[in-house]
């Protein structure tokens, strides 16, 4: 198996899709390699491409307050990372073209770090790591099995932090299941195992 530094210098001078060529960067990942936890996201957007950290702009700060709020310290618990490693442009949905050149980096990334649980955020994520068609308020909230080099994972699928800044104040019920997620993944990690 490589690297995490190998994958991420594959990943920094990659071609295989069309983004290279609108990229100002690459984004790898941010958070801590040997947390249990491990977030996917979808895409970098506009900041995380000017910076080259996932999760950066108004959604990763979203995202940092309600982890935080939750009891985790979003250095040390946790490893963030996308599916895909580009920008695509004007933040549209990446294509299954794109998805399907950049999946083997997320797979190898995560065989790595080979988190306890991994959380997997929004339907973009969801139907691409878990191939699951069921839009997320069907699938969120339950644990499901991701086999990635004979190893079992636990996979939590829930809203996307930019669907809950789309979708009401801090009390609504999209925030409300978010925070409930989060809670049983955090429980499922104190069960004996
Ligand atoms: N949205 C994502 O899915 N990932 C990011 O890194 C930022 C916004």
């Amino acid at each position: 198996m490589r690297s995490l530094q190998v994958i991420q210098g594959e990943v920094e001078s990659c071609t295989k899709c069309g983004l290279h060529a609108t990229r100002t960067q690459t984004v790898f990942a941010r958070g801590n390699p040997a947390a249990s936890i491990c977030i996917v996201g979808e895409a970098p957007g506009e900041d995380e491409d000017l910076q080259g950290l996932p999760f950066v702009g108004r959604s990763g700060q979203l995202l940092d307050k309600l982890l935080t709020e939750a009891g985790l310290d979003v250095e040390k618990d946790i490893y963030v990372c996308n599916i895909l490693k580009c920008r695509p442009p004007n933040n549209r949905r990446p294509t299954d073209e794109e998805s399907n050149c950049c999946l083997p980096y997320l797979e190898d990334q995560l065989a790595m770090v080979h988190p306890k649980i991994l959380i997997v955020l929004g339907n973009t994520a969801v139907s691409n790591l878990l191939s699951l068609s069921q839009g997320i308020s069907k699938v969120r909230g339950r644990f499901f099995n991701w086999y990635f080099g004979g190893k079992r994972t636990l996979a939590m699928p829930t809203y996307h932090p930019s669907y809950l800044l789309r979708n009401g104040s801090d009390d609504s019920e999209p925030r409300k299941q978010f925070r409930q997620d989060i809670a049983t993944v955090l429980d499922k990690l104190r069960e004996p195992s």
